[in-house]
């Protein structure tokens, strides 16, 4: 399985892409900065997007992929998503007002839409592309799930954005072939109120919600940092011990 990294930021500035990352060329999990990154031809070859939750910066590049890819559409992307988080696309985003709704346009030049919604049962394996996705709740101020994502040999764990959580946990502790943990630290640990307020996680939360998972060898990959907090963060991630921490960067690209 290859995780490439096209952004992992909690916020934007220049340097920084927001969270979007892509698993083996044609599925999209989160699509922040999906088309800020990804060529023209890239982004023809996604398939199927998986949506962690509805806030902007994990979505706004759905909408301007399916502006991209009308008329050169080689086939609809499914966009995956649980109940909430398609309704929450449906009604706030691909609405006719905000933006076009590009399920519903076709023409001479795009005979079938660009994206199409699926819903996503909660922690049901679906066969999706080439691999099995299950999604399990996560604990965020909007409704939003971390993907347990599989094929034959491995399992990726990519868990959105977060305050404290216990179900993923539980479940992960299961997993056999668990190769990694994707996990965020948004905030400094000085900001824990603000993160517990918004449902993220510091150094300090991250470090108690690995201790949940009881597998200290299993890497844990952190992501979703505000850049404007970042040199901080990092600096506190180096002072845990016992955990195998990588910070991400965007361009990464990790094979498991
Ligand atoms: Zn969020
Ligand atoms: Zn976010």
């Amino acid at each position: 399985m290859k995780l490439r990294v096209l952004g992992c930021s909690g916020g934007q500035v220049p340097g920084h892409n927001l969270s979007s990352y892509l698993v083996n060329d044609s599925l999209l999990v989160d699509a922040g900065s999906a088309t800020s990154t990804l060529p023209f031809r890239a982004q023809q070859k996604i398939r199927n997007v998986l949506v962690t939750h509805v806030h902007l910066d994990h979505v706004m590049g759905l909408a301007t992929i399916a502006d991209n890819l009308y008329g050169n559409c080689e086939s609809t992307i499914n966009v995956w998503g649980v109940n909430e988080v398609i309704s929450g696309l449906k009604s706030s985003l691909f609405n006719d007002t905000i933006w076009p709704d590009f399920t519903q346009i076709t023409g001479d030049s795009q005979a079938w839409p660009v994206i199409r919604f699926q819903d996503m049962p909660e922690e049901e394996p679906i066969p999706i592309g080439n691999a099995t996705v299950t999604a399990v709740r996560v604990n965020h101020i909007v409704p939003s799930v971390a993907f347990f994502i599989e094929n034959q040999k491995r399992t990726l764990l990519m868990v959105g954005d977060t305050g404290p959580t216990q179900r993923v946990w539980a479940i992960a502790r299961k997993k056999k072939n668990l190769c990694a943990v994707m996990l965020e630290a948004s905030f400094p640990n000085r900001l824990q109120e603000i993160a517990d307020m918004s449902r993220h996680l510091t150094p300090r939360t991250l470090a108690e919600e690995a201790d949940k998972l009881k597998r200290p060898s299993i890497p844990i990959l952190v992501t979703h940092l505000k850049p404007q907090f970042r040199d901080e963060i990092v600096a506190e991630l180096k002072k845990l011990k016992g955990y195998r921490l990588r910070v991400l960067k965007q361009n990464d690209t990790l094979v498991f």
